[in-house]
């Protein structure tokens, strides 16, 4: 459960639960409508089986289709969801349906928080980074021509119906992106986790209990910290552990398929940790089993592992002023003092951070 006063909603997650949508959606909003929003690629493994659930439930659908992949996340692809909805006679007591990546969740969130002042809206989240991370929390939005993420709305779902079964059907290398931010939980406030998926992050990827367990133990976390601060004014920060460099080094691979947004993220928790080895924050020895696993997975933890041109410490400092506030050459960060304990450093220098990536890069 998510427990914002009020707005209290489910996560649910389990093998093969997609069959259920229908009921779990007609007994919160019986005799609703539903829009249904997807990407290509998503529509031709699981779309059918969506609609069937809702159809059996007796909730009637139409569906909204998008292109795969981040450029979706923009104005006109927002405009014509939201026609789509008008046109398809969606109205106030409605839903929209969000079957997808975070992509697909990110922009019929926004969606449904704009259409009519506000639709209902569920979750059905199809990438591992969407069950663990996006579809959870309410932060919704579309890229910005200067920035990613920079048009949008806090509008939380009222129900996550995290079928684990829908990621059998993903590219290993987008399942591996998803997993550096299961590994991020562990890493932010659970040593014991982070251990166990050392031992055990093979399972994960291929199916069953280990998957379930793995995703319900994210979820779980999330869930907390977005209940303690749903707009981020405090904890809620932690969560961008390993964000800042990630951010910085997505937006200098031009956001695209040569870096993933969990890849980024893996090597910007492997160098928050080294920054954090460095200043005498934690041990060397916690620094490098950061990267052992992270690496053990298949996932880059650093900036010579991005393919093609590497971005030099002057362009990643410009990027990372452009996404974080700097105070007088100073900006905070997500630090720690070993796996399981990050907090949030609001006073680094710049200057630390520019000697840091210099020495990383050369
Ligand atoms: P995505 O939605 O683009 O999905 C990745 C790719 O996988 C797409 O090509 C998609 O078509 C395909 N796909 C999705 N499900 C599939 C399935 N079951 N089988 C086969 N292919 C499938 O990307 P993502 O990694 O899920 O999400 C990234 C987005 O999430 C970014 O835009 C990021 O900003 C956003 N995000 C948002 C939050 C939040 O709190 N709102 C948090 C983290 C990330
Ligand atoms: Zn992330």
């Amino acid at each position: 459960e998510v427990a914002l006063a009020g707005r209290a909603y489910d996560i649910v997650i389990g093998r093969g639960l997609l069959a259920s949508l229908g009921e779990r959606v007609a007994a919160l909003r019986p005799g609703a409508r539903a829009a249904i929003v997807t990407d290509e690629t998503v529509a031709e493994y699981h779309l059918r089986a969506a609609e069937t659930s809702l159809n059996e439930a007796g909730i009637t659908t139409s569906r909204v289709l998008v292109a795969a992949g981040e450029a979706s996340k923009s104005y006109p692809v927002f405009e014509r969801v939201c026609e789509e909805l008008i046109a398809a006679r969606i109205e106030r007591n409605d839903l929209v349906v969000a079957l997808g990546g975070g992509v697909i969740g990110d922009l019929s969130g926004f969606v449904a928080s704009a259409v009519r002042r506000g639709l209902d809206f569920v979750q059905v989240p199809t990438t591992l980074l969407a069950q663990v991370d996006s579809s959870v929390g309410g932060k919704t939005g579309i890229n910005s021509r200067l920035g990613k993420n920079l048009i949008g709305a806090f509008h939380q779902p009222i129900l996550v119906v995290a079928d684990t079964a829908l990621l059998d059907t993903l590219p290993v290398r987008i399942m591996r992106a998803g997993y550096a931010e299961v590994a991020k939980y562990g890493l932010i406030g659970d040593a014991d986790f982070f251990a166990w998926l050392e031992n055990n992050w093979r399972d994960v990827f291929a199916g069953g209990p280990a998957r379930e367990h793995a995703i319900a133990v994210s979820c779980r976390m999330k869930a907390q910290i977005v209940a303690r601060d749903e707009r981020e004014t405090g904890d809620r920060a932690l969560l961008n552990l390993g964000h800042t460099f990630g951010h910085a080094l997505e937006a200098a691979a031009g956001f695209s398929d040569r870096l993933y947004h969990g890849e980024a993220i893996s090597i910007g928790m492997a160098l928050a940790f080294a920054f954090s080895a460095r200043r005498g924050l934690c041990s060397q020895a916690d620094s490098e089993r950061v990267v052992r696993h992270l690496s053990a997975v298949g996932l880059p933890t650093r900036i010579s592992d991005i393919p093609g041109e590497k971005p030099g410490a002057e362009w990643l400092l410009d990027l990372i002023a452009q996404d974080k506030k700097v105070r007088r050459g100073r900006l905070t960060f997500i630090l720690a003092h070993g796996i399981g304990q990050s907090f949030i450093a609001p006073d680094v220098d710049v200057a630390d951070v520019r000697e840091f990536l210099t020495d990383q890069l050369r």
